[in-house]
């Protein structure tokens, strides 16, 4: 499915998501990529050592869950937009998800936007938490959303109404 539709099955997410006692510990990156290719940002991005160093270029990111705090500096840095932070309990009622967004214009915190699935489709809303670009506007915009606690490992994009050019 992956290699037809570019999106991922059951079975891909199955193999990057972090263990459940880490998801409910608070904040935890998942590195949604699966293809060899040569590529390791992310690697160089994070600050706690939570990317394991790469062996070949071409492998895929290996994650160490101890050390990652949810930073989001690898969601950034990203170039293939693969990498995505989940809160599962944000509150009690909601669930946290910062994301690359490299589409203008760029929400405003408090807005309400539709909350998109990994095939673009909406599945419901999700509110603007924080829109977090570095100082010096490098890498892609992390936005963060708040969405439905059950959406938290299906909401992978926002559309803004009147967004859609790219940078
Ligand atoms: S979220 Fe932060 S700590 Fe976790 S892997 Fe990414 S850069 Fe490292
Ligand atoms: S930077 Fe992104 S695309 Fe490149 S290896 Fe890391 S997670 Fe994969």
């Amino acid at each position: 499915m992956l290699r037809q539709t570019g999106v991922p099955a059951v079975e891909d997410l199955a193999r990057v998501m972090p263990p459940e006692e880490v998801r409910r510990r608070g904040p935890v990156a998942i590195f949604e990529c699966f293809e060899r290719i040569p590529c390791d940002p992310c690697y160089w991005a994070c600050k706690r050592g939570a990317v394991r160093p790469f062996k070949d270029i071409n492998d895929l990111p290996g994650v160490d869950w101890e050390r990652c705090n949810g930073c989001g500096l690898c969601v950034a840095a990203c170039p293939g937009l693969a990498v995505f932070v989940v809160h599962e309990g944000y509150t009690d009622s909601t669930s946290l998800i910062k994301l690359p967004y490299e589409f203008l214009p760029l929400p405003e915190v408090g807005q309400v936007v539709e909350a998109l699935d990994r095939e673009g489709n909406c599945v419901g809303e999700a509110r603007v938490v924080k829109v977090q670009r570095s100082r010096e506007k490098v890498g892609t915009p992390v936005l963060w959303i708040e969405v439905e606690r059950d959406l938290a490992h299906v909401v992978r994009n926002i559309a803004v109404a009147g967004g859609g050019q790219g940078e």
